[in-house]
This record gives structure tokens, sequence and C-alpha cells, in this order.
């Protein structure tokens, strides 16, 4: 490609709203342009990219025997209302309607239309298991777009769906898919940790991300280097403390007027935080619900959430509060508590001693003993994991890591196939209700946080895999003749069958050099002096930096040499 006729619009200034590598990278290398917020074009070279990665999600797709198809992006809202999301999925699903009124919704993702795809071509077990996927348009009306095309409101999305006839077909897809993902992201160039995740109301069922280390990353993620656990903290569990020693004292009831924020009480009881005991009224699905928790602890309410096998769970108003507890806001606490359901996290019942509201406003108790001055009824883990937790698999500590989430697999067990009513019949003719599990992956957010990973100061450095080509040819020569001597080093690269970006453009070789960088192809080769007075070309390899000088007819050679020795890296 002669970059004199090729748009790659390269800018040497940050573009004012990049608040991450990538996102100012793919502008200024030409990748990308903002259209609007949110929404990104790709020109000519990051499209090259973009299929890149693409060609290899569908590789690796197809390999472990997945179907690929393409369902419309615009999708009936018949399909959502059977499966009960019409209603569930609020303001992030793009709703319009037709010139007829009626209605639909942009996919944000495939469920229901895979699942009724499924439910009119399979009728017995031997229909099954059966893989579809597709790579196309989501919407989704984020909250906060941003980080250019990491969080935006039109991205593209492998998405797969498995259906098994039993538990068993289901965990063999559902690997399948896993190591399908390793071999994606590792032929993308990316290192990806994969963790454990939140799996919502479905309660058992397995669910791994697979998360890309970034400072930049929304994710908080849980590792323990000993053994290698690795965790969301939606999800991530850890050992409790044993045996935290509070007052050994009787139960007693402490005047404590105004006094209700942990900060006040621990300076008031000159105690540590983990011996109050903080309870919190939230409410689930329309029912209240109190949760316990020490007072060193956030609530983690995905894990709340999740324990409940609650689709809403928020906290309680001020009344709803007071009429829960029978005191000011401020005063809960589990001894007397008349709750119809309490949550204690499992640190509760290791506080001997502890204090707590004593549901009675400006008062609270102080020497309390779980088991003894109230039931502990229901245990969970409900709170959240910080740096330095113990991990829940080896005990040792864990650290934490931010990262970008390009992956998610989860076991969704029944939950489509029930609502929407499919059907096979077992080996003994008898219906069963398929198992299904679904795969996605950000494929251009996968391309972004490859940037993520590989750049430097002076633009990216693409892994081989997934660079839009694979040698950035500058030419520097001013006569007709020593044009026409480049040409021909391009042309014979080409014929070679690599793919060569041409800069023929009338420009510095130091703009040129800079374009270069920016762009981070793997090899750059300098067609200029050196050739026409020594029939020498200059290699540099964008990596490390590393230059050398070879004769036209081993050229190519050379080139795959190196390019072959960065994938091995
Ligand atoms: P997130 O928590 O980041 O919003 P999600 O849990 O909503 O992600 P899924 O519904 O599991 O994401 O979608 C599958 C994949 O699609 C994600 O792992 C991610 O790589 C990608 N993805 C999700 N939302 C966006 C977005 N707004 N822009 C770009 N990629 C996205
Ligand atoms: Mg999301």
């Amino acid at each position: 490609m002669r970059l004199s006729q090729y748009i790659l619009p390269t800018q040497k200034e940050d573009p004012s709203d990049a608040q991450v590598s990538s996102h100012r990278l793919m502008i200024r290398a030409g990748l990308i342009r903002k259209e609007a917020a949110g929404m990104y074009a790709y020109l000519p070279a990051g499209l090259r990219a973009l299929r890149k990665v693409t060609a290899i999600v569908k590789e690796e797709m197809d390999k472990a025997g997945a179907m690929e198809c393409l369902m419309p992006e615009l999708t009936s809202a018949d399909l959502w209302k059977e499966s009960g999301r019409w209603e569930s999925m609020g303001p992030e699903m793009f709703r319009i309607r037709d010139r007829n009124s009626m209605e639909y919704a942009l996919g944000p993702t495939h469920e229901e239309a895979f699942t009724a795809l499924v439910r009119s071509v399979v009728s017995s077990y031997k229909d099954l298991p059966v893989n579809v996927y597709q790579i196309n348009t989501k919407f989704r009306d984020e909250i906060r777009p941003r980080f250019g095309v990491i969080r935006s409101k039109e991205f593209i999305m492998k998405d797969a769906y498995s259906f098994d006839v039993d538990q068993n077909g289901l965990d063999l897809s559902y690997d399948k898919m896993a190591s399908a993902y390793r071999a994606i992201f590792d032929r993308c160039g990316l290192e990806t940790i994969p963790v454990q995740a939140d799996s919502g109301t479905m309660g058992g069922s397995a669910s791994e991300e697979f998360m890309v280390a970034s400072e930049v990353g929304e994710e908080t993620l849980l590792i323990c280097r000993e053994c290698g656990y690795s965790a969301n903290q939606e999800k991530a569990g850890f050992k409790r403390e044993d045996n935290v020693a509070g007052e050994v004292a009787e139960l007693r009831e402490v005047h404590t007027p105004n006094i209700k924020t942990i900060d006040d009480l621990a300076a008031f009881f000159k105690c540590e935080k983990k011996v109050f005991l903080k309870t919190i009224v939230f409410v689930a699905d329309g029912e209240a619900v109190v949760a316990v928790v020490t007072g060193d602890r956030d609530i983690n309410e995905t894990k709340l959430k999740s324990f409940l096998g609650a689709a809403e769970l928020e906290q309680a108003d001020d009344k709803t509060v007071e009429s829960v507890t029978g005191s000011a806001v401020g005063f809960a606490g589990p001894v007397n508590c008349d709750a119809k359901r309490i949550v204690f996290d499992y640190g509760v019942a290791q506080v001997q001693g502890a204090i707590t509201g004593a549901n009675k406003t400006d008062y609270h108790f102080a020497g309390v003993h779980p088991g003894r001055d109230f039931v502990i009824s229901e245990e969970a883990d409900i709170v959240e994991a910080i740096d330095g937790d113990l991990c829940p698999e080896c005990g040792k500590p864990m650290i934490t890591r931010k990262g970008i989430e390009v992956g998610h697999i989860f076991k969704l067990g029944k939950k489509y196939t029930e609502s929407m009513k499919v059907n096979v019949l077992d080996n003994n003719g008898k219906a069963v209700v398929p198992l299904m599990g679904c795969y996605g992956i950000g494929v251009t957010r996968t391309l972004a946080a490859v940037i993520e990973q590989h750049h430097d100061e002076k633009g990216l450095i693409w892994p081989k895999a997934v660079a839009p080509f694979d040698v950035h040819l500058v030419g520097i020569g001013k006569s007709e003749g020593e044009k026409a001597a480049i040409d021909e080093v391009y042309t014979a690269l080409l014929s070679d069958g690599l793919e060569v970006l041409y800069d023929d453009r009338k420009l510095s070789p130091g703009v040129k050099f800079a374009d270069a960088d920016l762009l981070g192809l793997p090899v750059r080769i300098t067609c200029g002096k050196s050739y026409f007075q020594d029939g020498e070309l200059e290699i540099k390899i964008r990596k490390t930096g590393e230059q050398l000088t070879v004769k036209p007819d081993v050229l190519a050679k050379k080139i795959r040499e190196i390019i072959a020795g960065l994938d091995r890296e």
C-alpha cells in the first residue's frame, strides 16, 4: 500500500479526551476516528488490525467446533419479552420502533436470539451439543462511554452460545471455550489472567473472565502469587481472621448519643474497627434484608445479591431502616432484631465481645457474643476482599491488580432455555431442557488491550499476528531513477507475499521515521542513500530498536526470520 494514496491521518498531538494509551495511540496513529461520544470509525490500517484479531477469533472458534452464524442486529421486542429481559435490561438497551410502531432493540447481546434459533432446529438429544457464534456489532447505551473503543456505545463482540443435554456436556463445552480463549488471546500477543467471576443469580454456575492486567483497567482482581488463585473482586473470597477479641465483659448497653459512624464509634470506644458489627438494611426484590459485617469491611453488593439470588438489590431508605430496626438510622444491630432475614458475613462469628447498634436510638451494645446474644441464621461471604487479605485456598496474602475484561465465559444453565421453553427428548424419550453456556469476547476491546500492552513513548509496537502490515518501507529518494529503484524493492517485497506499507510521500525522512515509530509495524526498511550507493537496505526492528543492513536478494528472507523470532518471544 502506498502511503501517498492511503488514509492514515497521523497526528503529533494527543487528543484532549484520551485518558488511556490505547485511545491516544489509536487516534494518533490514524487507526480510528471519533465520530461522536462512544462511537468510532475504523480507518484502513485500524480495520486491517481489527480483521486480524477477528480472523484469529474465528479460526479458534471453528477449531473448537463452534458454528458461525450472523443474527440480525435489530432484535424483536417479542424475543426479549419471552425471557423477561425487555423489562429487566434497563436503559443500557437501545430501543426503537418501526413505522408500524413495532418495538425492537439494537442487540446488546444475543442470548434470546440464539436460544430461539436453536429451539427451532433441535428436537432430540442427538441434535446436541451445538455451539453457535457470531462476530458482529453490539449496541449498549453505556452510562459513561470512555477509553476509546474499550468502552463504547457500539462495539464488535464475538458471542457464542452452547447447548447441551446435561451437565457433563455443558462442562465439556465450557472447557473447550476456555481453551479456545486462551489460544485466541495468546495468538493476539495478549497476556491474560483468567479470574473467577460473579455468576449472578445463577447460583453455583461457573464463570470466568479473561483479564488484561492494566493500570487503566476498570476491574479489580485479587491474585495469590503463591497458589495461583485469582478472582474478580466482585467474587473473590478470603480467609477471615480467627478469634477477634473485643470486650470480654457481659453484654451491656452504652449511651452513644449521635455517635453513628464506625469512625466515631471507634474513637468513642477506643477500639479497633474490626470489633464492631455493622448492620445494614437492604431491599432485595421488594423484601427487607439485613446484612451484618465487621466494622473494618465494606459490603460487596454483588456478593450479597448473588447469595440472595435477587434480581434487584438496593440499600433501604431511612424509613424502611426505622421500621425494620425500630430505631433511627445508625443504631441497627443483630441483637433483638426482628427482621425476617439476616445475613451474616463469615467474619462476624469470629468476633467475641463485639460492639453493635442496640436497635434503640442513641444506644449501642458492648460485650456482644455471636451465638450467645444472637443466632447466626444465615452465613455467607458478603464483604469485599482487599489487598493483603489471605487467599481462600492457601492462606497466603493476596495482592490486587487492575484489569481490563476482554472476555467472559459463563455457565448459564437453564435460565433462557427454561423461560423460552426449549425441549429435547433425551435417550429415554423424556423431554428435557438443555443447558446453556455463553461466551463473549470484546473484539474491539481486545485490539485496544493489545495496544495497552504493546507500546512505548514513540508509539505502537504491534505483535506480528495482529499488525496491520508486516513492513514499513520508508523510501528516501528524490530523482525519478531513485524512486523507480525504491518502487522495485516495494514490488519485490509484495511479490514475496509480505504485507507492506510503503511511505512514498514527499516528506522529510524525520517525519517518515516518526510516523513509522508511531504506527509501530514490526519491521522498518529504509531504502535511501546506502541503497543507491552500496546496494544495502537498512532494517530496524521496532520492538528492540536493533538495526542491520542487508542486500536486496536476502531481504524478504531476513524479514521473515526477524518476524518469526519476534513471535517466539
Ligand atoms: P463490562 O463489565 O466491561 O461492562 P460486560 O460484563 O458488560 O463488560 P459482557 O456482557 O460479558 O460484558 O460482554 C462480553 C465482552 O464484550 C466483554 O468481556 C468486553 O470485552 C466486551 N464489552 C462489553 N461492553 C463493552 C463496551 N461498552 N465497549 C467495548 N467492549 C465491550
Ligand atoms: Mg457492561
